[in-house]
């Protein structure tokens, strides 16, 4: 008798252990450029994937050392997601490395999280002797939660090709990233109302702000860009050519940039200039990504008193922004508090600025 339970148990033991290793090995491997994308993947893909990314979220994407430990992770990733644009012009090398064909640009396992979103600043003529990074138009995508929202149903069309039993769960993921992404951009009133069909296109091309306005609705909008209504209209310097998709969705307005091109360090000529923009315009505000040198906004920022905000770009860039909700707020957060330092204590508040709208 206790031979023969013993028998059982190891039968099922065995079992167990099967179990085990088939959903282990079912499990998608999921290997991102960057940290936004791998955290969106999270999201969409839950327990059926593991995703990691190649860079760390406070590292250039622009600028990375192919390392043989990323072409490495790349040999049995299921899924590769990439910008598709011209900012991880390290990927394909790696890729191909790796000698994993299926997950090379036009293979099944291979998503252009770009794909689909209205790219900004299109060169109307391609010149790259400038040494210009942004050949297609601008590639920071993320910096608008608009375009992550078409990215997100990218990585979910990529991960059904890849794993069609789990498409179920990763269409249902994806729908409710996106109502979260939504109600969080514009607040639950203005989705219940219009619907992110009528929303999206607004927001996409700056418009949405003006509209309600137009019709006495602007108390309706929520969420971040009510957050942002202090910072709309606002003219800031950027280092580099990467806030576009965000300026345009918050009104804000990039008069000039650290960087006289995108990818061109700045000449202390140029520095010169910008100092003397920022005094004759006054110019309250200097937005940085954390992974760029210091010295320049540093020295800019102590010749004319404008407020540096240092940020980062990218999901798991500062301790605590863990995932792409984290880091808008984050950045939200910090043209805030230095636009309000800009002003001093009287700056308006958002109900302030909704009730100078007249209602
Ligand atoms: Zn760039």
């Amino acid at each position: 008798m206790a031979t023969h339970l013993s028998k059982n148990a190891v039968v099922m033991l065995w079992i167990g252990l099967l179990a085990a290793s088939a959903t282990a090995e079912a499990a998608v491997k999921v290997v991102a450029t960057q940290e936004t994308y791998a955290s969106i993947a999270r999201e969409i893909g839950g327990d059926r994937i593991v995703a990691e990314a190649i860079v760390e979220g406070a590292a250039d994407v622009h600028f990375v050392k192919p390392k043989p430990s990323y072409a490495v992770m790349l040999q049995d990733a299921d899924l590769f997601i990439s910008t598709g644009l011209d900012l991880e012009l390290w990927a394909p090398v790696l890729v191909n490395k790796s000698g994993n064909r299926a997950i090379a640009d036009g293979g099944a396992g291979y998503v252009a999280a770009a794909h689909g979103v209205e790219l900004m600043e299109k060169p109307t003529s391609l010149d790259r002797s400038a040494g210009d990074v942004h050949i297609f138009g601008n590639p920071h995508i993320q910096t608008s939660p608009v375009n992550m929202s078409v990215v997100a149903a990218n990585i979910a069309t990529g991960l059904c090709k890849v794993d069609p039993q789990g498409c179920a769960v990763y269409r249902a993921n994806l729908a409710a990233f996106q109502d979260r992404l939504a109600r969080r951009l514009y607040g639950d009133v203005l989705v219940e109302l219009l619907g992110t069909a009528t929303l999206d296109p607004l927001a996409r091309s700056g418009r949405l702000v003006s509209f309600l306005e137009e019709r006495g609705r602007l108390a309706d909008l929520g969420g971040w860009l009510a957050e942002g209504l202090p910072f709309r209209g606002r003219p800031v310097i950027c280092y580099h050519r990467d806030w576009t998709y965000f300026a345009s969705l918050f009104g804000l307005i990039v008069v000039d940039y650290v960087e006289p091109k995108p990818g061109i360090p700045p000449t202390a000529r140029h520095v010169a200039e910008l100092i003397e923009r920022i005094e004759r315009e006054d110019i309250g505000v200097l937005v940085s990504a954390n992974y760029f040198e210091r010295s320049k906004p540093q020295l800019i920022a102590d010749r004319t008193g404008i407020a540096p905000v240092v940020v980062p770009m990218s999901v798991g860039g500062e301790p605590g922004v863990e995932t792409y909700f984290d880091l808008v707020d984050l950045w939200i957060a910090r043209l805030r508090e230095a636009f309000a330092r800009v002003d001093g204590e009287g700056g308006l508040t958002v109900a302030q600025l909704r009730g100078a709208d007249g209602r």
